[in-house]
């Protein structure tokens, strides 16, 4: 598993949505905007979108 860390000083948060699964805590960054209903790919379960504080991706910049 991956070690979280948390350098909210040096890395700067944004808010972005996000689907949230219903039953366990996965999450992912939402791509496509017309989409607003996605099933979890662990769990199977419905998602929701919800906003999350997320580091600023650099590389679209
Ligand atoms: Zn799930």
């Amino acid at each position: 598993m991956a070690r979280f860390s948390y350098q909210r000083e040096e890395i700067p948060m944004q808010v972005t949505a996000v689907f949230q699964c219903t039953e366990c805590p996965t999450w992912q960054r939402v791509d496509m905007k017309d989409e607003n209903e996605k099933d979890c790919p662990i769990c199977g379960a419905k998602m929701r979108m919800e906003n999350k504080e997320l580091p600023v991706l650099r590389n679209h910049i």
